[in-house]
């Protein structure tokens, strides 16, 4: 979305956006923390302030994880082990405008990515101390979603406004877990017990509105040495010798990944996120493992992936030394459809804003799949930048705060007036 264009938020409405994500940013809602109660009771009481019918709703994994969406959060193992023991909670609010309109549901996930590399933010501590700088909002989860979520606060409040014209219901679903597999999305839907006729999901897609996504799909890859007398260990002995020449392979596949799907061509669709082996410096290492991530678009599966993997390792290494491809971590698919008429009228209102709408395909796996599996149609559409998300510096522009905020209001005020129909027969 063009940072120039002047949208018709007041810059009341605009500041109490920044507001809102800022105060957001600071309560630091990562999983596990006090920072996500304390958001969910903020969002709650801002929620009510607007005369929304809101409530809380513990999250019973006993409940859902029958359902094949549903994410074994604690096979990650580590501070994930007890996982199911843990209180999360999503907080399901509604506003109804009365009439027979479109119930639209506007989902926001409110948990935020850990902080790995704290020391690399430019300045310290801004990751949860939010700072306005330049006409951008630094801060952990500004881009990934806690600035969609302001909007949606902002929208609703708009909304609210102008009720008198409008006929329909908007759902606002502040959801954790999206960040480690999508159960708090899968609770909300789970519940629902009603017709929603379209579905905006908030995640930073820089100005491109999106109706498909990607995989999330885990494997691991085991390399065999031979322990011995370092001075006379061969290099093909060191199971870490195996491990790097199995990175470069898989770097290598990767560019093939992308060359399969040339419209997602800059987006990467493989990453080796762990290496370990070995246990003693002076021991060639008997066994070395490297745990992989698949990002992949629709029209490229896993199988095909994981073949053409196998091939290669096996013409690299022989079929006896040949390191083995095994199965570690969570598999889910991507999305592949999505609501296109309310598609066609973000893009509308993207490019009279004078933007692009770019690629359908959002570049990562999120929380649209469940939204498929429940039959309803989805947009993925947010305001910041993927680039931006998980990594030091992340931010969002107070433009792109403004911008998307004046299109959600003109896009969701024109279907509650009946001037748009998203409604499903
Ligand atoms: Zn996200």
């Amino acid at each position: 979305m063009s940072s120039s264009t002047a949208t018709n938020v007041t810059e009341g409405a605009l500041r109490s956006v920044v507001d809102t994500a800022s105060t957001l940013i600071a309560m630091h809602p990562v999983y596990g923390s006090t920072g996500q109660g304390r958001a969910l009771a903020y969002l709650e009481q801002r929620m009510h302030a607007l005369g929304a019918r809101t409530r809380r709703a513990r999250i019973f994994d006993e409940e859902i994880e029958a359902h094949p969406c549903y994410c074994h959060v604690e096979n990650f193992g580590g501070q994930f082990s007890n996982y199911r023991e843990t209180l999360r909670e999503n907080l399901l609010s509604e506003i109804d405008f009365g009439g027979d309109g479109p119930t639209i549901l506007c989902n926001g996930h409110l948990d935020v990515e850990f902080v790995l590399a704290p020391t690399q933010w430019t300045v310290a501590e801004s990751w949860r101390r939010p700072r306005l700088d330049g006409g951008k909002l630094y801060g952990r989860g500004s881009s990934d979603m806690l600035g969609a979520i302001a909007c949606f606060l902002a929208t609703a409040e708009y909304l609210i406004h102008e009720a008198s014209k409008l006929s329909g219901r908007l759902l606002l679903h502040f959801v954790v877990d999206e960040e480690i597999g999508g159960n708090g999305t899968l609770a909300t839907l789970t519940t629902l017990g009603e017709k929603v006729d379209a579905a905006i999901i908030g995640e930073p897609t820089d100005g491109a509105v999106c109706t498909r996504s990607r995989s999330f799909e885990q494997f691991k890859i085991v390399c065999h040495g031979r322990p011995r007398h370092m001075c006379f260990g061969a290099n093909d002995e060191n199971a870490l010798a195996q491990a790097s020449e199995t990175y470069q392979l898989i770097e290598a596949l990767d560019g093939w990944c992308r060359e399969q799907v040339p419209s997602d061509h800059a987006f990467r669709s493989l990453c080796v996120g762990v290496v370990s082996g070995g246990s003693d410096a002076a021991v060639p290492a008997p066994t070395a493992e490297l745990l992989v991530t698949a990002a992949l678009p629709p029209e490229l599966s896993l199988s095909r992936v994981l073949a053409r993997l196998a091939a290669q390792l096996e013409h690299r290494f022989g079929r006896d030394r040949c390191p083995q491809v095994e199965p570690y971590g969570i598999r889910f698919p991507g999305s592949t459809m999505g609501h296109e008429p309310l598609a066609a009228a973000l893009r509308a209102g993207i490019e009279r804003r004078g933007g692009h709408s770019g690629s359908a395909n959002f570049p990562s796996a999120c929380d649209a799949r469940i939204f498929e599996a429940f039959g309803i149609p989805a947009v993925i559409c947010g305001p910041g930048s993927l680039q931006r998300a998980h990594g030091p510096d992340e931010y969002i522009g107070v433009d792109e705060l403004a911008s998307y905020t004046d299109l959600l209001n003109d896009t969701l005020g024109r279907a509650f007036r009946g001037e748009l129909e998203l409604r499903r027969p």
